[in-house]
């Protein structure tokens, strides 16, 4: 019985190729790397990899057109590895698809703990779709969120906000994505609306909302939600 999890590596740089196939290794899984990006669209279509880490920053074909054309057929998890460190390039990274964003250099413990999350999200929902972490409940199906036992009313748009956030927990959720799915494509595209209904939430959730242990800010980038403990 073979059941070890694939992960195709998309990495022109020898070295940290290497370096990442032995820590992903050692940790059990199996790794197939491509040198450039053509053979790791090759790779991806014959292999079915469970998950993807791709550089954007390839020999042959922007990592951020793999992104592209990935998606186009594939719903495989993509964890984007990149020197680039700019707002900008993870935004559009998240935006083309990217279930995560990791900048170079990171450490393998961080390394794992995404490829964890990216993995979880691959399969179903629990049955009883429960979010739970610290303090926090919600129950998806009762629609119904508690803090400490102690039951939360929030607004119609302030619910679809967090359990967004909350059923994609872990992950870094862009502000154009939120807009989009809350308010639709033609909200303009500031996201004042969206500060303000975050503010909401955190007063309504947080302890602190200034130092939040719920939805943490990404600056410049969007919100990710702490990991859910029950899935
Ligand atoms: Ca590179």
């Amino acid at each position: 019985m073979n059941t070890k999890i694939t992960v195709l590596l998309i990495e022109d740089d020898k070295s940290i190729s290497g370096f990442i196939t032995t820590s992903l290794e050692s940790n059990g899984y199996r790794v197939t790397s491509a040198l450039s990006g053509r053979e790791g669209l090759s790779l991806s279509a014959s292999l079915c990899p469970d998950v993807i880490l791709l550089d954007l920053g390839l020999p042959d074909i922007d990592g951020c057109e793999i992104l592209k054309q990935l998606r186009s057929w594939s719903s495989v998890p993509i964890i984007v590895i990149s020197a680039r460190s700019k707002e900008q390039d993870k935004v559009s990274a998240l935006d083309l698809g990217a279930d995560d964003y990791i900048t170079k250099p990171f450490g393998t413990a961080e390394l794992m703990a995404r490829i964890r999350t990216s993995l979880r999200h691959r399969h179903p929902v629990s049955p009883d779709r429960i979010y739970r972490a610290l303090d926090l409940e919600i129950n998806f199906e009762k629609r119904l969120i508690r803090l400490a036992g102690r039951e939360i009313h929030l607004t119609q748009i302030e619910y679809q906000l967090l359990t967004l956030l909350a059923e994609n927990s872990g992950r870094v959720l862009t502000y154009s994505y939120l807009m989009n799915a809350i308010w639709g494509p033609y909200m303009d595209s500031n996201n004042q609306i969206l500060r303000v209904n975050m503010a909401n939430i955190r007063r309504k959730i947080e302890k602190n909302p200034a130092q939040p242990q719920y939805v943490f800010t990404e600056i410049g980038i969007g919100y990710r939600m702490l990991e859910n403990e029950s899935s």
